[in-house]
């Protein structure tokens, strides 16, 4: 299924209900063609919410005051991580914080190693911002597989306006070297930042083809209290919905999830439309109660029910997931083509 740059610019500006739903079908085909029926469902571990970079857009930005840090012991990441794994059976896990290098690369290897004694077959994937090549690679030795990296927007004026002193091309650069070492890599942008143009939009889908993501991970952006930008109008769900729709199209075998801001701003209906329209994947929260309302990289609207009890959880997506005629994904998922080779070599490593 091939669509033009031009065809696809027309149906993310327009709001023509028929094409919309002509989109969405096609994105759906697209799926069922391509990385067929199975869902994965991947789990998110925020472990600190101090960050010394300044993101204007971001909730737990350095500038802001006004919200209670905290960091999880290096213990209590490594129980949470391998409860989830052998317990509840997650074979994809994210460990996300700030930018926060009270996290050294000793601790963060001790820390990977440790998780990956206890539970082998689980991919780890890293969300700490930029750091070395150096500590990166040391990261990869120690087991980790993956990084989530946005790159957040391919319009550098607005990328260097939203995040002060962070450079476009060194993001990008981060991205590239990260693939080089070995990581799968999880990278897309923001939707709906001002200022944000619909040409910038489509090129943000040929980035994410060109840098070859394993997974195309976008979200709608939702304005955070204590932020330059929290009287800012946020992403909305059609948009969003008709990125999803538009990456499956014009990036046939990338992994799509159904991100955590989607869900805020839509809910279940969100939920459901996307999976319905391109998405084959979730991300469910796993913080440990006690820390998640500080970890407010965007304020909590929440509609979805983030107080569940992980199994909840994933009892009700599960649910979710097989009304609407898929399977849940309990391996590492068809498209996840190169977890092959990546999961040999951790196999392989010394303990
Ligand atoms: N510090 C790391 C990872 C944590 S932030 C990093 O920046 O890479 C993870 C992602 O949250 C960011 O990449 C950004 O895309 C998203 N994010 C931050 N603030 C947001 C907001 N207000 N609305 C929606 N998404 C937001
Ligand atoms: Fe820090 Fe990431 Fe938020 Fe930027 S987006 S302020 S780097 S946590």
């Amino acid at each position: 299924m091939i669509i033009l740059r031009e065809n696809a610019l027309n149906l993310l500006k327009g709001n023509n209900t028929k094409e919309f739903e002509v989109l969405v079908a096609l994105a759906n085909l697209s799926r069922a063609e391509n990385v067929g029926d199975q869902v994965c469902i991947h789990g998110i571990i925020e472990f600190s919410n101090y960050c010394s970079q300044n993101c204007l857009y971001c909730g737990i930005r350095t500038g802001n005051k006004k919200i209670k840090r905290y960091r999880m012991p290096l213990e209590e990441i490594k129980r949470t991580a391998v409860s989830a794994s052998n317990n509840l059976g997650y074979k994809m896990l994210v460990l996300q914080s700030g930018e926060d290098l009270w996290y050294d690369t000793d601790k963060l290897a001790w820390l990977i190693k440790s998780i990956h004694k206890e539970c082998r077959r689980c991919l780890l994937f890293l969300s700490i911002g930029d750091r070395d090549y150096n500590t990166y690679k040391v990261l990869y030795n120690a087991g980790a597989r993956g990084v989530l990296f946005r790159f957040e927007t391919s319009d550098v004026a607005l990328y260097e306006k939203v995040r002060p002193n962070c450079s476009f091309s060194e993001r990008i650069n981060h991205l590239e070297f990260m693939r080089e070492i070995g990581y799968l890599t999880a990278s897309g942008p923001i939707i709906g930042l001002h200022g944000q143009t619909m040409e910038s939009l489509v090129d943000d889908i040929y980035l994410m083809k060109k840098l070859k993501v394993t997974m195309a991970t976008m979200g709608p952006f939702i304005p955070a209290s204590g932020t330059p930008l929290e009287d800012n109008i946020g992403g909305t769900v059609s948009l969003a919905l008709k990125m999803i729709a538009l990456t499956r199209i014009i990036y046939p075998r990338a992994r799509i999830p159904v991100t955590t801001a989607l869900e805020k701003i839509g809910g279940n209906e969100a939920r459901i439309a996307a999976l319905n329209g391109g998405g084959n994947a979730f991300m469910l929260n796993l913080t440990p109660s006690q820390y998640r309302e500080y970890y407010a990289i965007y304020d909590d609207k929440n509609k979805m029910e983030s107080h569940l009890h992980s199994l909840q959880a994933v009892g009700e997506l599960t649910k979710l997931i097989k009304a609407c005629g898929r399977k849940v994904c309990r391996g590492w998922g068809t498209d996840f083509t190169l977890n092959k080779k990546n999961f040999a070599s951790l196999c392989n490593m010394e303990g």
